[in-house]
C-alpha cells in the first residue's frame, strides 16, 4: 500500500434521503462546524469520479466507507462507520441506480417543547398526537422525540458505489484497507 490512509469514524451515522432528484448519502455530525470543517479539509479536494462509497455487509451490520485515494495522500482523511442495517439503508441499496449525492449534515435530537405542532415524532405521528406519550391507538411510543437534520449546501456526485459482503472484502482495496486497519489488525 502506497501511503497509509487515516480513518475517521467520529460521526453519528448516515442518513439516506431522496432529495434533488437523486438519492443522497448523508454522513451525520453532531456539530455543524465540525461537519463543515471536515468537508472543506477533505471532501472538497476530492474530484467526483475519485470518490468511493462502499457498503460492506457483515451479519446484521454494515461498514459504511467513504474515501478517495487520489489526492493529497499525506493530508487526507477517509471516513467509515460500523452501522446496524436499517430500512433506509436497504431502500438506498435497492433504489440508488448507481449514483448518489454526497452531503454532510448536522443532526440534533429535539424534544416536544422545541418543535411545532406538525412536527413528526420518530414513531411516525405528529406532536399533536402526543400528550407526553403517543395517543394513537396501538402506538407504543412513550415520549415524543424527533430530530433535526441540517444539510450543508455543498455536494458531490458519487458514481463509484459498491455493495460487498465481508468475505469478499479482499477484492476491493479501499474496503480491505478499512477493515484491516479498523478490525483485523486489532483482533490479532
Ligand atoms: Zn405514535
Ligand atoms: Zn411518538
Amino acid at each position: 500500500m502506497s501511503s497509509p490512509i487515516s480513518w475517521f469514524d467520529d460521526f453519528l451515522g448516515v442518513a439516506y434521503r431522496y432529495f434533488d432528484l437523486r438519492m443522497n448519502v448523508i454522513p451525520l455530525f453532531s456539530d455543524r462546524k465540525k461537519a463543515s470543517d471536515l468537508w472543506h479539509e477533505n471532501v472538497h479536494w476530492w474530484p467526483d469520479p475519485d470518490i468511493k462509497i462502499r457498503f460492506v455487509e457483515s451479519g446484521d451490520r454494515y461498514w459504511f466507507i467513504l474515501a478517495s485515494e487520489s489526492v493529497r495522500p499525506d493530508h487526507n482523511t477517509s471516513f467509515f462507520k460500523l452501522l446496524p442495517m436499517s430500512e433506509n439503508y436497504l431502500r438506498f441499496k435497492k433504489g440508488h441506480l448507481g449514483e448518489a449525492y454526497l452531503r454532510f449534515a448536522s443532526y440534533s435530537e429535539k424534544e416536544e417543547k422545541d418543535v411545532k405542532d406538525g412536527a413528526v415524532c420518530n414513531c411516525g405521528h405528529t406532536k399533536k398526537d402526543h400528550n407526553g406519550s403517543c395517543t394513537i391507538d396501538g402506538c407504543t411510543c412513550t415520549k415524543f422525540t424527533t430530530f433535526e437534520l441540517k444539510m450543508l449546501k455543498k455536494k458531490k456526485t458519487v458514481t463509484n458505489i459498491k455493495f460487498l459482503e465481508e468475505k469478499d472484502v479482499k477484492d476491493d482495496s479501499i474496503s480491505w484497507n478499512c477493515l484491516y486497519v479498523n478490525k483485523y489488525k486489532n483482533s490479532q
